[in-house]
């Protein structure tokens, strides 16, 4: 039989990391073995469930790309199942096990009677697990609302939908052999366990908030791309035995195993992930990379549709100006501003530093004279002529380049000037070289 796995969060927050991993395991493994990923929303806990939990979740798996099957569909793609739509199914388990004398009632609830003896299961990455049934209370299953418990609702699910394979995390090690009590009262052989190592943050403590961001869509806004994060999740407590680590989805599935998930807990390195992501970003080709930049253009006020057909050369210019450095689409964006607007203002620490020696501004407007008399306005030629002048008036080179970056930019530090000369154009360069000279006048 083909292997049938499933996602089964409770939608009582958003997608973070740890859930997208169990996700990205169980859906590897389906794809990997030509099975059935079933994603289920266990929505039992009204009172903390909610729609736009709901929402986000599913948000969050299609943009890394992890497709579920199965699931009513209506008029579009796979929904999910609802574990709130089928209460009636698990009432109807709870009153079957107290019909065979395996439950008991208990002040209005149903209790599931724990037999003596032991509860075994052997987990794929911590191999055999035994409970001795003594520690085990007798736990409900249908609470006095006839609202299920997790455990009931969670094993006939898996019955029902013919799961073979759970992959979850560790802190459900515990909840196990209940399950496995319960898959045995309803006659049905439990399915293969994996139970996933957590995600520690660097300090080796859970991962949470404080550590930064953990809902998946967070790092969607902060411009990571999903390719990225999918390939970091995935060797997040999962290895290949080699030391590849830039995998495709497809080399992902190809090699992904059980075996290969750690006993030991993960930690989630932030300048790794950016790795990824630099990786990724560099690997785009022109016209995707435009294209993942587009809405964030839009919301800066840069985009125009030129930049897709007339500018395109000039901005892809652009961009491989600023590709070396950037870790992150965002980084993209605060790069992109002096190709586009003039500066806002300048980094008066940098004024201060560089600007402020008699004769700056006189070196200044030399240099806004040469460079408007300029036969030839291409980064090489630029240099020159900067580096000529300077020379001639007993100046550091260093000194004009960082009084002319500040006059292009606002800022001190920018990918190379005579590059950013080149792409801005003469007639932009000069202009804001006035408003420079404009802004020392002022403040003399
Ligand atoms: N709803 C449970 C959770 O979010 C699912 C656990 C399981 O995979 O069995 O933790």
């Amino acid at each position: 039989m083909l292997p049938r796995l499933r996602f089964a969060p409770s939608p009582t927050g958003y997608l973070h990391v740890g859930g997208a991993r169990t996700a990205l395991f169980n859906w590897l493994y389906a794809r990997r073995h030509g099975g059935t990923f079933i994603l289920r929303i266990e929505d039992t806990d009204v009172q903390r469930s909610s729609w736009e939990m709901v929402s986000g979740i599913l948000d969050g798996l299609k943009w890394l790309g992890i497709d579920w099957d199965e699931g009513p569909e209506v008029g579009g793609p796979h929904a999910p199942y609802f574990q709130s739509e089928r209460l009636e199914r698990y009432r109807a388990a709870a009153r079957d096990l107290l019909a065979k004398g395996l439950a008991i009632e208990d002040e209005g609830a149903i209790r599931f009677k724990v037999p003596p003896g032991k509860t075994a299961f052997t987990d794929s990455v911590h191999g055999p697990i035994e409970f001795d049934n003594e520690h085990i209370e007798n736990f409900v299953i249908l609470r006095s609302d006839a609202h299920p418990t997790y455990h009931l609702s969670v094993v006939v699910d898996d019955i029902d939908m013919q799961v073979t394979h759970v992959i979850r995390g560790d802190d459900h090690i515990s909840n196990t052999p209940k399950h496995v009590l319960l898959f045995q009262a309803f006659g049905a052989a439990p399915p293969v366990f994996a139970h996933v190592p957590l995600i520690m943050g660097p300090d080796k403590k859970r991962l949470s908030k404080r550590h930064g961001a953990t809902s998946v869509m967070e790092y969607e806004k902060q411009g990571y791309l999903p390719e990225a994060l999918f390939n970091f999740l995935a060797l997040l407590g999962w290895g290949t035995g080699s030391d590849d680590e830039l995998l495709s989805r497809d080399e992902l599935v190809q090699r992904f195993t059980l075996e290969g998930i750690s006993g030991g807990n993960a930690v989630f390195n932030t300048e790794k992930l950016d790795w990824f992501n630099h990786q990724y970003l560099l690997r785009l080709g022109d016209d995707e990379l435009i294209a993942r930049l587009r809405s964030r253009l839009e919301a800066a006020g840069y985009w125009r549709d030129a930049l897709g057909g007339a500018d395109r050369d000039w901005f892809v210019k652009v961009l491989g100006l600023l590709k070396p450095r950037a870790k992150k689409l965002n980084e993209f964006l605060d790069q992109l501003a002096p190709f586009f607007v003039d500066p806002d203002g300048y980094d008066e620490e940098g004024v201060k530093k560089h600007l402020s020696s008699s004769g700056m501004a006189d070196h200044v407007r030399a240099l806004r004279a040469t460079y408007a008399a300029a036969g030839d306005f291409t980064a090489p030629a630029l240099e020159r002529d900067l580096r000529a002048l300077a020379e001639n008036r007993g100046l550091k080179a260093g000194a004009l380049i960082h009084a002319t970056r500040l006059a292009l930019t606002g800022r001190m530090v920018s990918p190379g000037l005579f590059e950013m000369l080149e792409l801005i154009g003469r007639d932009r360069a000069l202009a804001r070289m006035d408003r420079l000279l404009a802004h020392l006048a002022e403040g003399a």
